[in-house]
């Protein structure tokens, strides 16, 4: 229990506490699901570290080329352990989630290919990467052409309407795992795995390839266990625990890998250089701990999701469905509202708690103003907890993170109190 001094340090009226301390107690079945699949992928990271003999030599820098860095090549060894495949590229020098992906799909297509998306429209940064919003340098820029699959009105996957779009020239199938800045169903490992069965058993030639940014970890399987060939994502989300200062990976197949750390260093260089630059011990203790962050992102989410939806705001996804991916959205339907939402979360902060955020116009999201609040340890890692809208209707929070429960639990009573909504 928090102690009333404590609360009125905070700013969080009793009242908010209660009622939210009562939504918490309805939520112990729900929470013991996320604790079950906490424990299995905390087991499976467990084993990698011990069968890849992880020591203190590999927490070791290199500098310049960093050639010979066992520490480096070590944790690509534990990360194919992990996503179960054959080879993983895992380097401070990609640089974020939009970046690992931009090298995945710049690595793998050549001009006169094609890339479809099964999963409806991409993540705002990598419509630029692809073209769709023209930017210099894009897929488009280099004769990549691009088409999209719709998810069904029900947000599944279509996977007869994916064969069907599938071209002589198609190269790469993409499926984003997570929402984006979209109102949609998170899908599922099952669910992908359907997308990539119908297209293999028809084109076993094509690369199927999942953007699983904030999906890590929230079940006890990833995609490359149902077919996926490439699986990428970023280390200042779920993978890197909230320790991980920096760094994106891409996972699967070999011959894939290849290509897409000739085109992340130079051709004929390829993994053999990447200086790790002191970073080894942070992204190996990250790794470790992702599965219990995971968890405390989860569980915050599911918390919001009760709060909230039972006050009556639209949540998605409910705070008793199963979750796949860390993002809560709750739909404020009211900017200053919002922007209420967003001071609350950043107030709670441990990092430039007194700061309030403002909506601005940030690199890589045409269009829409984006309000961000992120108090953090590491900039802009959305592990930890975090919340940001583009100030559009219908004035959607996307609310992620928490590098522990305790803390997002005070995250969400806070921003409930700083809007002042509670009857
Ligand atoms: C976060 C995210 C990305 C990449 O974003 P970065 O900010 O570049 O790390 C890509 N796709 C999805 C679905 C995401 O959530």
């Amino acid at each position: 229990m928090i102690s009333k001094a404590i609360l009125t340090a905070l700013g969080i009226p009793e009242a908010v506490s209660d009622y939210c301390h009562q939504k918490e107690r309805e939520l112990r079945p729900a929470f013991q699901h996320i604790e079950e699949i906490a424990e299995a992928n905390q087991a499976k990271v467990l084993a990698a570290f011990q069968k890849h003999r992880v020591s203190e030599n590999h927490f070791e820098t290199t500098t310049g080329y960093g050639y010979n860095d066992l520490g480096r090549d070590t944790l690509e060894a534990v990360f194919a352990e992990i996503f179960r495949t054959e080879d993983a590229l895992v380097r401070p020098q990609l640089i974020c989630g939009t970046h690992a992906l931009s090298t995945a799909l710049f690595g793998c297509l050549r001009a006169g290919d094609e890339l479809l998306y099964a999963s409806g429209e991409p993540y705002d940064t990598l419509q630029g990467v692809i073209g769709i919003r023209p930017e210099m340098g894009s897929l488009a820029d280099y004769g990549i052409t691009y088409n999209q699959v719709e998810l069904t009105p029900e947000g599944l996957p279509d996977p007869e309407a994916v064969v069907a779009a599938l071209k002589p020239q198609t190269r790469l199938v993409g499926i984003q795992r997570s929402k984006g800045y979209l109102v949609r169903h998170t899908l599922a490992v099952d669910e992908i795995g359907s997308i990539i069965r119908a297209v293999k058993a028809v084109r076993p030639d094509i690369i199927c390839m999942v953007d699983n940014c904030y999906g890590e970890f929230t079940e006890a399987i990833e995609s490359t266990e149902v077919g996926a060939d490439l699986c990428v994502g970023s280390l200042i989300k779920n993978l890197g625990g909230g320790l991980a200062p920096i760094g994106g990976y891409i996972v699967g197949r070999h011959d894939l890998i290849e290509r897409c750390a000739v085109r992340l260093t130079a051709p004929g260089l390829g993994k053999e250089q990447g200086p790790t630059l002191g970073v080894n011990r942070s992204l190996y203790q990250g790794l470790f701990e992702a599965p219990s962050v995971v968890e405390a992102a989860v569980k915050t989410a599911v918390f919001a999701a009760k709060v909230f939806g039972d006050m009556g705001f639209a949540v998605y996804p409910g705070p008793e469905e199963v979750r796949h991916d860390i993002v809560q959205t709750v739909t404020l339907g009211d900017p200053k509202l919002l922007e209420k939402f967003c001071e609350g979360i950043q107030a709670a902060s441990p990092v430039d708690s007194f700061v309030t955020p403002i909506p601005w116009d940030m690199p890589g999201y045409g269009g829409a103003q984006v309000i961000m609040a992120a108090g953090n340890f590491i900039s802009g890692a959305t592990i930890e907890l975090s919340a940001d809208a583009p100030m559009r209707e219908p004035y959607v929070a996307f609310m992620q993170g928490a590098l522990t429960w305790e803390h997002g639990k005070i995250g969400v009573m806070k921003a409930l109190a700083t809007m002042d909504v509670l009857k």
